[in-house]
């Protein structure tokens, strides 16, 4: 049996690893040339399955998939799948959940001290305008005893959690998935999130982007919080309105944001936010570390094989499809 997959994107070196994954089911790889909806659909109508990274796999490209039985997103969310219209066409949808929790929980708190040592400021300073050039008039907060509140307290919220009570942080968590008993399990307070945006001295989110939770984060909620407070998302851009963020940070009504997502996947130097000396940015890289980056590729790869040879995958999207009346895979439920 020979498989085609087609890779829509992927931000690594190589695609060596998953390559040498899927040879051994005797599937081979067609990497796209760009990321293009168009370009996208006539490669998709051929292949068995596919892998994506940030490429959006819409609609269209899923229905021209015509032979298509799994989409495997490398990576964590998959808001950039129509998995609504795989499910409909009994596709099965997998991902990778786990394979960043720690870079991503470490880069919470890299945003959290640049900001809060001042790193990037001092260091810009010292190089540029020379030693002791910043005087010391910036807020910077003694961290043991301030507070963390953490929005979407599952993988990465959790982990943050456990490195933020090492700093002597109080913790405190909205997920209206979590029991309080859970919470504290994990050493946090559970409270409602109108609490936790009053009282947290930095506000981190980590809950998914679906329709219930874009803009989670708008004026109203900005409004709520202190004027030093220092605003974390590494989860997903559409989760803060952007434009409200704006006028939070220059208003001076929230201390900071450190940003490694925003709305737009690739913003321009001059994009608002990115004008701002109180916003600290980094290009969507919190998952990034060489080891995290092979296990996704092996892994997210390793999925896909599955479901080619019609073995239940490790992480199924869309268990829904397990009971699709014509299903394209051969799993069963
Ligand atoms: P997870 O599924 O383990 O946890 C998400 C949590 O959010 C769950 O506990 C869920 O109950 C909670 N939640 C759902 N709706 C909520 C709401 N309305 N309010 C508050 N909480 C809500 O996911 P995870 O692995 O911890 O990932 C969290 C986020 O990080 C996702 O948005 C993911 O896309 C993003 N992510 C970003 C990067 C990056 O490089 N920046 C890397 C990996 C993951």
């Amino acid at each position: 049996m020979s498989f085609k997959v087609l890779v829509t994107d992927y931000v690594w070196p190589s695609v060596e690893p998953e390559r040498a994954v899927l040879a051994k089911i005797g599937a081979e790889l067609v990497v796209a040339p760009d990321g293009e909806e168009d370009t996208l659909a006539a490669l998709a109508k051929d292949v068995d399955g596919i892998l994506t990274c940030f490429a959006q796999v819409t609609d269209k490209v899923v229905r021209a998939a015509e032979k298509c039985i799994v989409i495997g997103r490398y990576g964590v969310g998959v808001d950039n799948i129509a998995v609504d219209t795989a499910s409909e066409l009994g596709i099965a949808v997998t991902y990778v959940p786990d394979y960043c929790v720690d870079e991503v929980s470490d880069h919470v708190m890299g945003l959290l001290l640049d900001w809060n040592r001042r790193i990037s400021l001092f260091d810009n300073s010292v190089k540029g305008a020379g030693w002791g050039s910043v005087p010391l008039t910036m807020r910077i907060m003694r961290l043991r005893g301030k507070k963390l509140g953490v929005v979407g307290f599952g993988r990465i919220g959790r982990a943050v959690c456990t490195k933020a009570l090492a700093f002597g942080f109080e913790v405190l968590e909205y997920d209206p998935f979590v029991s309080a008993e859970q919470a504290a399990e994990a050493g946090a307070v559970s409270v409602d999130m109108e609490t936790l945006l009053r009282e947290s001295d930095f506000v981190t989110l980590h809950s998914p982007l679906t329709p219930d939770t874009e803009n989670l984060i708008g004026a109203a909620e900005l409004a709520l919080m202190k004027e030093d407070a220092f605003l974390i998302n590494c989860a997903r851009g559409p989760l803060i309105d952007e434009a409200a963020l704006y006028d939070a940070l220059q208003s001076g009504s929230i201390g900071g944001a450190g940003l490694d997502v925003l709305v737009e996947a690739h913003p321009s130097p001059d994009y608002g936010l990115l004008k701002l000396d109180n916003v600290v940015v980094t290009p969507h890289v919190a998952f990034f570390s060489q080891e995290a980056v092979l296990e996704l590729e092996e892994r997210a790869a390793g999925e896909v094989a599955s479901v080619l040879q019609g073995q239940m995958p490790d992480n199924l999207v869309n268990t829904s499809v397990l009971d699709h009346p014509s299903p394209r895979h051969s799993l069963s439920g």
